[in-house]
């Protein structure tokens, strides 16, 4: 199996040392780890968010130390980076800068509203639930369509903190997914929401089946953020993913795609 989605101490919010989260990786058996820790913030600068720009460079050779050191176990270099709407041009450089597998695009802002994170919560009571779903699924489809991502993160993160609209969304995610299948991107199934207070992973099952109709690939992360966290709830995961008609998951090597199949 595969993990792409792990995380490192630069971010601020993130423990252990990246060897640890290796060492979890190896001990659970996995083929690949896939490193994929925050780009730094283009909007600002806040050391409990990302690493810093001047860090990027130490992680990228850490990460390909770790890939050459590593026995038994493909380390990938991997990037969880911002969609920032107006911000593009500068995004794409800053990617181009360093030789990723793959680069994890995701959305955490909502016109600079950092949406999930508990800090901001206040957030959901001052619009309606169904704009700020409309809002963030819009700019999912914007993401896919900018080019620049290889795998669409945590897909339907706006659940996290459990606040749904009681309006019918099918056609909002009816219309993200026909994005992400124009764009040619991949999604991931990513655990962490199990360990948040929605309690199910991203995205939901609804969202998967459409995905799978559509023939959007999937990948898998835990976004562990302490090695503890690697793989965890994969076979709940893969169960999800087969269920929804899914048969193989997407690897990256130099940012081309390729399959492995689901055991
Ligand atoms: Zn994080
Ligand atoms: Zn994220």
């Amino acid at each position: 199996m595969i993990d792409y989605h792990v995380h490192t101490a630069r971010c601020g919010h993130a423990d252990g040392e990246m060897l640890d989260y290796v060492a979890q990786a190896h001990k659970i058996g996995l083929l690949e780890l896939g490193f994929a820790d925050h780009l730094p913030l283009l909007t600002q600068e806040d050391p409990t968010l990302t690493m810093t720009l001047g860090e990027l460079s130490g992680y990228v050779q850490e990460v390909n130390s770790l890939a050459e050191d590593a026995d038994g176990i493909i380390v990938k270099l991997g990037i969880e980076a911002d969609y920032l709407p107006g911000l593009e041009g500068e995004t794409a450089a800053l990617l181009a800068s360093c030789d990723f597998d793959y680069v994890i695009g995701s959305i955490h802002f909502i016109d600079g509203w950092g949406f999930d994170d508990s800090r901001y919560l206040e957030g959901y009571a001052q619009k309606d639930i169904h704009t700020i779903y409309e809002d963030y699924f819009r700019l999912v489809a914007q993401a896919a369509g900018s080019g620049m991502f290889d795998i669409i993160g945590h897909l339907d993160l706006v659940k996290k903190y459990g606040f749904r609209p009681e309006t019918d969304i099918t056609g909002l995610l009816e219309d993200t997914v026909a994005a992400l299948k124009e764009a040619g991107v991949c999604v991931e199934i990513n655990t962490a929401g199990l360990r948040k207070p929605v309690g199910e992973v991203y995205p939901s099952e609804t969202i998967l089946a459409l995905c799978a109709r559509a023939g959007v690939p999937i990948t898998l992360g835990s976004d562990a953020h302490r090695p503890d966290q690697v793989g965890m709830d994969f076979d709940h995961a893969l169960r999800l993913a087969v269920v929804a008609g899914y048969r193989r998951l997407a690897v990256f090597n130099k940012r081309e795609r390729d399959y492995i199949d689901i055991p």
